[in-house]
């Protein structure tokens, strides 16, 4: 029985659960409601639990789940026949570090804040399941990135929560003798003192830096509280010490990479500290940048200029004065390395191409995207023509075992196919399809649908109950009016994302009385549910909710248009999963890849978007729907009315059409075919495992 209660806390301590849908289940079975209300943390999970509790369980079937579960796990873990194994065995033996801002790997660890963090998440876990050996780097936030409410007007407030270490999958690092690993890094005329903390994830590890430790100055002690937190000043320490602490913690632990990746400009400091070793070695200062190109590759996610990291100069000086006193660099030099006109030392210093130069690839994470960064830093290279710019591309996935964790992962499973053998090949997922009758397809939908609908209810229950007259519904009767008002009947719209303006959340009410008419069309009615966190200092994204949430009061959007507080990776499951279409109206082209859409093909969801980021590669015409052909203006409102129009027309003339137009027995076959065309084109192509391949194979590997 013991070895049972130890198996099932050693479940605990590696996410590896939150991909495997029977180990997931062991916890919630436990107890629904304590995994409901701890935020699905099987570790603070436990705490509640005593062991008696768990030995009386245990002897039971539940046993026999846990030993099956830690079986399975155990045997993942020592997988020597793996797909590196064949196609990358020296990244088997050496590690890739990859170096991220923030990592989205489940909703219970709050270490990211969107897009980029989930996209990091995935790609670890991806790497994990390929045999990989594969570490990632990030800051331990203790406050995360912030938990949304509204006030009475819709206006999101924002709360941080504190992380409690202990109640989290993750160990303190420590040397032979169980002493602290410190971790020393410059800042300003100042040394700062981080500590690290290692999260297990499947077989890659997570190294998480955390300067809240009584060695700091108490400003110093602050720099890991938020994701994205405070000002100018603030960014540049927290990329100091992700980007040159954690190169330094890497060396500490006697791990020698053989790539360092750095996800988007923010760690793109670590090619200095790598600069600083190979100088120390006595190596001239060409020769040292040689070596540092040689093992890094660089990940550019920012479509538009404004979007990328600088710093000023006066800022660099202060911050690095010291820094570079010790590696022996001149300032000139280092603002060099960061400048975009390679005559000018006095401008700004920018992240980006400080990465750019120091790497030996570099790429945007989808074709469009890879275009748009091509002509945006042409001028760093002069000699070059546009198709020669050193920047390609690799689009983004989406972890797709993750991403059905539950109910859809047994779906498939009932079919006879794994997730991952679903999309490991358009024939794969082709054979399948073959097998699977409209019927069944339409009632998982139905199903789906059916658990997000009771889940809405659930959550806005909880809204209210937690917070009361603050919470959006500001009374008890608007908040039952709009609970209970959702149909599995009705055509479902989904949209959730970072409320960034460009993404337009609100464009589908710029005709209010057009929409009226979609919404309560008397035959064939929709309904839709938002989310979405706008950045706390973005009074624009956060005047977005407040419109959508004053227009889902209006009495024919009551209890029809919804908005659920604070997104995250567990809200995201349940609403790609649950609605019939997702949409996403970006102004093209500054949806880098954008990664939300692909999550919901594998539930049989259908994309309707703006044929920006990943969208235009994968859309054919019969997988899903365009708003507009990518017409350009140059004026935001014509650019506005003109796609809301083609939204419009789209849903009005060819979606809600489709969806309902039903055969004798009610089921719509025109939409099914499109389900079926969505899944086979897509879910092979956009999942995190092909993605992560084709990383390994056109830049970890070395050619
Ligand atoms: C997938 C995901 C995102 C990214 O969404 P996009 O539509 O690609 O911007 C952001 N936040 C969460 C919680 C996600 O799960």
């Amino acid at each position: 029985m013991r070895k049972k209660i130890t198996a099932l806390k050693e479940l605990t301590r590696n996410l590896w659960w939150s991909w495997d849908t029977e180990a997931k289940q062991i916890f919630e079975e436990l107890s629904p409601l304590l995994w409901q209300r701890n935020n699905h943390n099987p570790v603070q999970l436990l705490e509640h639990i005593s062991d008696d509790e768990l030995i009386s369980r245990c002897r039971c079937e539940y046993g026999d789940k846990i030993d099956r579960v830690y079986k399975r796990f155990t045997a993942y873990l020592n997988n020597k026949d793996t797909w590196a194994a064949q196609h990358a065995p020296e990244l088997v033996k050496n590690t890739i570090a990859y170096f991220s801002a923030e990592f989205g790997i489940h909703e219970s660890v709050r270490i990211y804040s969107g897009g980029l963090g989930v996209l990091a998440g995935d790609h670890l876990k991806s790497a994990s399941d390929l045999g990989l050996n594969f570490t990632g780097i990030t800051l331990f936030y203790k406050e995360g990135y912030f938990r949304q409410y509204l006030n009475h007007d819709g206006w999101q407030m924002e709360e941080y929560p504190l992380q409690n270490p202990q109640s989290l999958p993750i160990e303190k690092v420590t040397d032979a003798e169980g002493k602290d690993i410190i971790v020393t890094v410059n800042i300003a005329q100042s040394e700062v003192y981080a500590q690290a903390w290692l999260l297990k994830v499947g077989r890659a590890k997570l190294y998480l830096l955390d300067t809240n430790i009584a060695a700091n100055e108490p400003h110093y002690r602050d720099i890991c509280c938020r994701v994205y937190g405070g000002d100018q000043n603030m960014r540049i320490n927290q990329e100091i010490l992700l980007g040159i602490g954690g190169t330094k913690l890497l060396d500490q632990l006697g791990i020698q990479p053989a790539v360092y990746h750095m996800n988007e400009g923010h760690s793109a400091f670590l090619t200095l500290e790598l600069l600083s070793m190979e100088l120390a070695k006595g190596l001239s200062q060409k020769e040292a940048m040689e070596n540092v190109r040689d093992r890094c590759v660089f990940t550019t996610h920012t479509p538009v200029p404004a979007g990328h990291d600088r710093f000023s100069r006066e800022m660099m000086h202060y911050t690095f004065d010291k820094y570079l006193s010790t590696i022996g660099m001149g300032f000139d030099e280092l603002m060099l390395l960061g400048s975009e006109d390679r005559n000018n030392v006095y401008g700004l210093f920018t992240m980006t191409v400080l990465a750019l130069n120091l790497s030996r690839s570099a790429n945007g994470v989808s074709k469009l995207h890879g275009e748009v960064s091509r002509t945006m830093w042409q001028h760093l290279y002069p000699e070059k023509k546009l198709s020669e710019v050193p920047i390609g591309h690799i689009t983004n996935g989406v972890h797709a075992s993750s991403w059905t964790c539950g109910y859809t992962g047994r779906f498939w499973q009932r079919q006879g196919i794994t997730v991952d053998d679903l999309c490991f090949s358009r024939e794969a997922a082709e054979a399948v399809l073959a097998r699977i009758t409209d019927h069944d397809l339409w009632s998982l939908r139905y199903s789906l649908k059916r658990r997000l609908i009771d889940y809405i209810d659930r959550y806005l229950g909880n809204q209210l109950f937690h917070q009361h007259i603050n919470s959006y519904y500001s009374d008890y009767n608007t908040l039952v009016a709009a609970k209970n008002t959702f149909s599995p009947d009705v055509l479902t719209i989904g949209f959730a994302r970072r409320f960034a303006t460009y993404k337009r959340a609100p464009l589908i009410f710029k005709d209010l009385g057009r929409l009226d008419r979609i919404i309560n069309n008397p035959v064939m009615p929709m309904q839709i549910v938002f989310a979405g966190k706008a950045h706390p200092h973005d009074d624009a994204g956060k005047d977005y909710i407040r419109q959508i949430v004053h227009h889902s009061r209006r009495p024919e959007f009551s209890g029809k248009i919804i908005f659920l507080e604070n997104y995250n990776l567990g809200v995201a499951k349940r609403m790609v999963s649950g609605v019939d279409v997702w949409l996403n109206t970006p102004v093209r082209p500054m949806e880098a890849s954008g990664t939300s859409g692909e999550k919901t093909v594998l539930h049989g969801g259908l994309n309707f978007s703006v044929l920006d980021g990943w969208w235009p590669e994968a859309y054919n015409g019969d997988n899903g729907f365009s708003i507009s052909n990518g017409e350009a203006f140059e004026n935001h409102e014509e650019q506005d009315s003109f796609d809301a129009e083609q939204m419009y027309t789209t849903l009005e003339t060819q979606l809600i059409p489709a969806y309902y137009e039903r055969n004798e027995l009610n089921i719509p076959v025109r939409w099914i075919n499109k389900i079926r065309n969505a899944i086979t084109t897509i879910a092979p192509e956009y999942n995190t495992h092909r993605m992560v391949k084709e990383y390994t194979t056109k830049y970890y590997l070395k050619h």
